[in-house]
């Protein structure tokens, strides 16, 4: 079997960093299950459909079929560059409502599990060590403080230019992580083989370097 590592966790614990680190030094390839939903979410809007059960099978049709291409780190959507339009934060909420839909998470099942190849995948997300790889060689569970979480956020968005404040990210982190944990299919937790690692306190290199020793044990 094709080795994978799974890397779950809430909202902006730092899992798509510590993922993007572990695979490069590995030498695997990367899934970043959250794009999927975002651009479903995107996809959903454009469509003038709202996330509600009644829109439910329209959706998963259209993450089923997503026109979807990855290139030079660009995220395409029929072609068009929607790697900026899927990092806001309303596209990250309309992405945990869809993705509290079970028809649109089966319906991105395949897609997800087709990036298993080797020499390896390293895949993060809320679900991959407890439905999508189930079967996974290594299940981390990443977490840090709501507190650390809003503030990294904020960097990160402020880096880019986008303006927020650090009280409104934090209520829509933890609205966005009540939703995701609350909701009847794959809610998030951690898988029960999973491992604990939380990195309030740690840099970067120390999470990379905690995980590749789980790797090796
Ligand atoms: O990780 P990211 O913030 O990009 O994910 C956006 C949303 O997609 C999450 O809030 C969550 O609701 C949903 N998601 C999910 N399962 C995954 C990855 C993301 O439900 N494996």
């Amino acid at each position: 079997e094709v080795p994978v590592l799974c890397i779950d966790g809430p909202t902006a614990s730092g899992k798509g960093t510590l993922a993007v680190a572990v695979a490069y030094q590995l030498g695997y390839h990367y899934l970043d299950s959250g794009t999927l939903y975002r651009v479903t979410g995107l996809a959903m809007r454009r469509n003038g459909l709202e996330a509600d059960a009644a829109h439910e099978m329209q959706i998963a049709e259209l993450a089923r079929t997503l026109p979807l291409r990855f290139s030079e780190g660009k995220v395409l959507l029929s072609g068009e560059d929607v790697s900026d339009a899927i990092r806001t934060e309303a596209a990250g909420m309309d992405a945990s409502r869809v993705s509290a839909l079970p028809a649109v998470r089966k319906a991105l099942l395949a897609l997800q599990k087709s990036f298993r190849r080797l020499p390896g995948l390293v895949a993060d997300g809320r679900d991959m060590g407890t439905v999508v790889f189930p079967d996974a060689t290594l299940k981390v569970y990443l977490t840090a403080s709501a507190a650390q979480r809003a503030e990294r956020r904020h960097k990160q968005l402020i880096s880019k230019g986008i303006s927020t404040t650090l009280d409104g990210l934090r209520a829509d982190l933890e609205a966005r992580d009540l939703r995701d944990s609350s909701r009847s299919v794959a809610p998030l937790k951690p898988a029960p083989d999973a491992r604990l690692l939380d990195n309030s306190l740690l840099s970067v290199e120390q999470s990379v370097e905690q995980v590749l020793a789980w790797w090796q044990e």
